[in-house]
């Protein structure tokens, strides 16, 4: 561990685990405008130009059609959750229980798994509108999540 690297990323200093958060930066990703995109607060993916397939995850070759003329395109400002279930036990490590994950529906045609952070368990419902909340990572990065609109 470098000495600039934060505490809190360490959950147990004898215990090894991979670092789940991605690397995010040209040199380590084709897909790191992605994460530039997070950093301005808009969710987006790639959409093939040659026949208009939505990818999610974003692809650098559309999975349909096998090009490579792929655009950035903006989600809309919120999903409908779809399904979900709360967790009580056999948390993550950084997330405390209860913990809500979802599956989220998208006007175009995507559906992402997520948990949901600043949520009452209790108010997630099927259906219920949620925004994308971004949040800052250890070594310059950033993460997703989704919370109740
Ligand atoms: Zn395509």
């Amino acid at each position: 561990m470098s000495p600039d690297e934060p505490e809190d990323y360490v959950v147990n200093p004898n215990v090894y685990i991979c670092d789940p958060i991605p690397q995010q930066t040209a040199d380590q990703n084709r897909v790191y405008r992605f994460y530039d995109h997070l950093r301005e607060n808009r969710l987006t993916t790639t959409e093939c130009r040659a026949c208009g397939k939505i990818s999610w995850p974003p692809k650098i070759v559309c999975n349909a059609c096998m090009s490579d003329d792929m655009q950035w395109v903006d989600f809309p400002d919120t999903g409908r959750i779809y399904a979900f279930t709360i967790q009580q036990a056999g948390i993550p490590p950084g997330f405390d229980a209860p913990l809500v994950t979802a599956l989220i529906d998208f006007d175009n045609d995507v559906r992402i798994i997520s948990v949901l952070i600043d949520t009452d368990p209790d108010k997630v419902t099927v259906g219920a509108e949620v925004a994308l909340r971004v949040l800052p990572a250890p070594r310059d990065r950033v993460v997703f999540y989704f919370a109740l609109v």
